[in-house]
């Protein structure tokens, strides 16, 4: 994408679970080359806005445009292919694989039939493509020393940073990533941002979906702010940080 172009639009999206509003007719923006920060108080809806986003739920009312071409309606894996590669918040992983079976594998762990005979349905040299796609990947994020170890021995930092590099593989224009944060160190949550600030510097597109205000501040260009299912505020991180009424959506939790 051109620095810039409008990459992602969420037109007033909604979701209603029977009676209750998880999103209320929620609309925002990102932009090529932009971190976006999705933040609010527990409940607030944003994993149900990153789903809508993503195509792992369908919306009540609203649209999702990605790249000028509406994706609001089409299956999860489309969606994917077109360029919007998320993360999930609970590390998915094999764990007595290596880090670069792992991320080699990531697409075919993410899908819902059989992994290893789809895997064996590669020829050879697919297969080989797809393992140098993963060191690439890997190298990108500064795991390359890590990549021989097994998944499972991994601290959580490192097992998130997983994750980032196998949503890297197939290039993505926007990477969604779900509180990649969530029960880091301090020491890896300081890995995580400089990663996350390198991708930037490349180029990269990000949504950020986080609870720890501290960690999106320093982060982000811009901060939508979730209350209820409703968008409270969005601005720069100075003007989310300077309002009083997310500071009491904050305080009120
Ligand atoms: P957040 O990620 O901001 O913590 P969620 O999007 O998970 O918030 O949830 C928003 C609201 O929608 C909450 O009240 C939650 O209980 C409700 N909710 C989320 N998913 C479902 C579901 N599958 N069925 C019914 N209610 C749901
Ligand atoms: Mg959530």
């Amino acid at each position: 994408p051109q620095p810039g172009e409008l990459l992602l639009d969420v037109d007033k999206v909604r979701k209603e679970f029977g009676g209750l509003v998880a999103v209320n007719d929620v609309s925002f923006q990102i932009r090529a080359g932009e971190i976006v920060g999705l933040i609010g108080p527990n409940g607030a809806g944003k994993s149900t806005t990153f789903n809508l986003v993503s195509g792992v739920l369908s919306l009540t009312r609203g649209a999702v445009s990605f790249r000028g071409g509406r994706v609001s309606g089409l299956p999860s894996r489309e969606i994917a292919r077109r360029g919007m590669s998320r993360t999930f918040q609970h590390v998915k992983m094999i764990a007595d694989m290596t880090v670069l079976e792992n991320v080699t594998l990531g697409s075919y762990l993410r899908g819902s039939s059989g992994t290893a005979r789809a895997m064996l349905r590669l020829d050879r040299a697919e297969e080989l493509r797809l393992f140098a796609e993963a060191e690439v990947q890997l190298e990108r994020i500064g795991m390359a020393a890590q990549m021989h170890e097994l998944a499972g021995n991994l601290a959580l930092g490192p097992q998130r940073l997983m994750e980032i590099a196998r949503a890297l593989c197939s290039d993505p224009a926007l990477l969604l990533l779900d509180e990649p944060a969530a029960g880091l160190r301090l020491k890896e949550k300081q890995a995580l941002a400089e990663v996350l600030r390198q991708l930037k510097r490349e180029g990269m597109s990000i949504l950020l979906v986080e609870h720890d205000m501290e960690f999106v501040m320093g982060l982000t260009d811009r901060i939508v702010v979730m209350e209820f299912g409703t968008k409270l505020i969005e601005g720069t991180p100075d003007e989310v940080q300077a309002s009083p009424a997310v500071m009491a959506a904050y305080l009120g939790t």
